[in-house]
């Protein structure tokens, strides 16, 4: 079989490419960096994702594209489109890459989010806090990822200085949550129109980063993880989607507001590596091929734990019995994500401060 194609070369691309050698397939990863974490372990095709020309030399020697990072230009898309399948479709990252289309198209699926409304100037700010009340949490509509470009603002003032620093326009506020937890939920829908969810699991995040995950997500009702999973199978069927889709829920009672969604692998589903019958990786290639799906069930309770900025003494990690530790082969900078421990345990909660404790992470 041709190789498979994959847009953007960082961890995610790196990992879908380590399952794919399980089922005996190749990747090549597109990605402007010189070395990015995908090189290692498949063939790395540099060029700029607006570089329509080179994109599509890329795409020609494919089975089909997939891709790691929502942010691409479509009009590149497009045209790679028009040489190669690409999965999941155009429609999903159109709507995924602009907070304000995303947030319209949940909310006309009839799925609640935070109120919102678009600023492109002071005007707007105005408008917004009279609707919406303070706090309120302003962000880009496009590029923002891990917490970048955005701000929570308390007072008019500093809504309009967070106007500006966030480049003037092109902006969306947000009611600020007051949510009892932040969970999310990943599904998947193959070619074929196979769907399978994994389960629901809790996030808790620092500074807009996602730090650790438990799962699946302890002492949740049932009818949640069923709304959780409806909600998912809604906006598969109306994206007519095919692949992983993660969706970020903030849990206010028993009320679930979708907060995003990714028309990908997601940090939240690293756990299913060991955690799961099937891995998120693995499931995402059978998707996009068109074969079957495997089984999301989980095998035990874990933790996924983000090391960010810098890594802890492998040995330590290792001698811990039911820790998984995954690199990236990223070079430490403050805050990046530089790899993940999956941990098995009986109890998550203590067992996330159990292994950070243990390892002397923060
Ligand atoms: P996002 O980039 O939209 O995923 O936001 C990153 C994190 O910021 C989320 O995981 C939440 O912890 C927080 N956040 C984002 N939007 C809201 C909101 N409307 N209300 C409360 N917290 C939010």
């Amino acid at each position: 079989m041709r190789p498979i194609g994959i847009l953007g070369g960082g961890q995610l691309a790196r990992m879908l490419a380590l399952a794919a050698h399980n089922l005996g397939l190749r990747c090549r990863v597109y990605d402007p960096a010189a070395d990015p974490p995908a090189a290692a372990v498949a063939k790395h095709h540099r060029g700029r994702f607006d570089h329509v020309e080179v994109l599509r030399q890329f795409g020609s020697g494919l089975s089909v594209v997939t891709y790691e990072v929502e942010h691409l230009p479509i009009a590149a898309l497009e045209k790679l489109a028009g040489v190669v399948d690409l999965y999941p479709g155009l429609s999903a990252i159109r709507v995924a890459s602009d907070r304000l289309v995303e947030k319209n198209f949940v909310n006309a699926a009839g799925i609640q989010t935070a109120a919102f409304a678009a600023v492109d100037r002071v005007e707007d700010v105005d408008e917004a806090i009279d609707r919406l009340g303070l706090p309120l949490i302003l962000k880009t509509r496009t590029q923002g990822y891990d917490g970048r470009g955005q701000a929570v603002v308390q007072t008019r003032r500093e809504a309009i200085r967070a106007l500006r620093k966030l480049g003037g326009s092109d902006l969306i506020a947000e009611s600020l949550v007051r949510f009892d937890s932040e969970l999310s939920i990943i599904a998947v829908r193959s070619r074929t129109g196979q769907i399978a969810a994994y389960p629901l699991v809790e996030n808790h995040h620092g500074e807009g980063i996602l730090r650790w995950t438990l799962a699946p997500a302890p002492e949740l009702d049932r009818r949640i993880c069923r709304r959780a999973e409806k909600i998912a199978r809604r906006l598969l069927a109306e994206l007519d989607y095919v692949g992983v889709l993660c969706v970020e829920l903030f849990r206010v009672g028993d009320t679930l507001l979708v907060n995003e969604i990714a028309p990908r692998v997601h940090n939240s589903g690293h756990w299913t590596i060991e955690g799961a019958e099937t891995s998120q990786f693995e499931n995402h290639l059978r998707a996009i091929l068109g074969l079957p799906l495997g089984s999301t069930e989980a095998n035990g309770n874990w933790v996924l734990f983000n090391l960010l900025g810098r890594t802890p003494d492998v040995r330590r990690v290792l001698e811990l019995p039911g820790a998984h530790l995954h690199l990236y082969d990223k070079s430490p900078r403050p805050g990046r994500k530089l790899g993940h421990v999956n941990y098995r345990a009986g109890d998550p909660r203590r067992a996330r401060v159990r292994l950070q404790s243990q390892l002397g992470l923060s």
